[in-house]
């Protein structure tokens, strides 16, 4: 599954759909209604990215198919079957990495194998082959406190591979790192996916991010999000933030997503004046 072999064996990969899918928080503050009628699919191994303003219920889409949380209305399929949980075929990533400081890089990466009752070596062996995937390697024995941001993504992303999970699911997983780190991750994700095949849903407000990762593009509408529009440039890869192919989209996608941001400002700013 880790796909060293160029093979896309079908166990390996999943098809997910969301379907009509409406999802509302209740707190002591009131009821935000996150979500409502949100529809769309991600074949098996495609690489798909959502965007959309802040707060318009991308992390939320995120979380019912992680299982972390379930829709109101609507469902979630992973290959057909109702998401009503956790598992391990499906992993999550979030922008700060949630490393382990007391153990080295290899053994932060080989930690969530212990549960699959994976013997110490193998453990051991698994952990590096991921390190190989992400080139570090060489960083192996490093405590987290000595790496720099990127390779603790990177690290985030063997730990998570690690698993053999079918689905990656990645929200805003560069938005913390500077200009060039995130440009050499984006190309070394770009290489990971092509390799590995898993497929991978993408949070991101950054246009131009979606535009070089994704297969395709979903724009969501301000809250209660729902997709608005889905957008495929087939630019080919690989693909860079300056491409003149990927910033002429990019203008495209920006002037619908500024209507959205728009809409939702203006609704901010009714909420307050009532
Ligand atoms: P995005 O990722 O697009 O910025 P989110 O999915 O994080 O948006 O949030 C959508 C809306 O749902 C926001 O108004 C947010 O405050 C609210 N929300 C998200 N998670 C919770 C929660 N666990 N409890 C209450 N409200 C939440």
């Amino acid at each position: 599954c880790l796909g060293i072999s160029g093979q896309r064996p079908p166990e390996c990969t999943m098809r997910l759909e969301a379907q009509d899918v409406s999802k509302c928080f209740r707190t002591r503050r009131g009821a935000t209604q996150a979500l409502e009628g949100a529809s769309f699919q991600v074949a098996s191994g495609e690489f798909v990215c959502i965007l959309g303003p802040s707060g318009c219920g991308k992390s939320t889409m995120l979380s019912l198919f992680a299982g972390l949380e379930q829709p109101n209305s609507g469902r979630v399929l992973g290959d057909g079957k109702v998401l009503t949980g956790p598992g391990s075929d499906r992993v999550v990533i979030f922008q700060e990495a949630a490393l382990f400081p007391w153990l080295n890089v290899v053994d932060n990466v080989a930690f969530g194998l212990q549960l699959t009752g994976m013997g110490r070596k193998q453990r051991r062996q698994r952990a590096l082959e991921v390190l190989r995937l992400v080139h570090l390697d060489r960083f192996e024995t490093a405590y987290i406190h000595e790496l720099s941001g990127g390779m603790k993504q990177r690290t985030e992303l063997a730990r998570a591979l690690a698993m053999e999970p079918k689905v990656l699911l990645m929200d805003e997983p560069f938005a913390a790192l500077d200009a060039q780190t995130r440009d050499i991750l984006h190309t070394e994700l770009q290489h990971i996916w092509l390799r590995t095949h898993k497929t991978i849903l993408f949070v991101t407000h950054n246009v131009r991010e979606a535009l070089v990762l994704g297969d395709r593009v979903l724009l969501m509408t301000s809250r209660p999000g729902s997709i608005k529009r889905e957008y495929d440039f087939n630019i080919p890869r690989p693909r860079a933030m300056e491409d003149h192919a990927l910033v002429d989209a990019a203008r495209v996608i920006l002037a619908d997503l500024r209507v959205e941001v728009t809409k939702e400002r203006e609704e901010r700013y009714a909420q307050l004046a009532d």
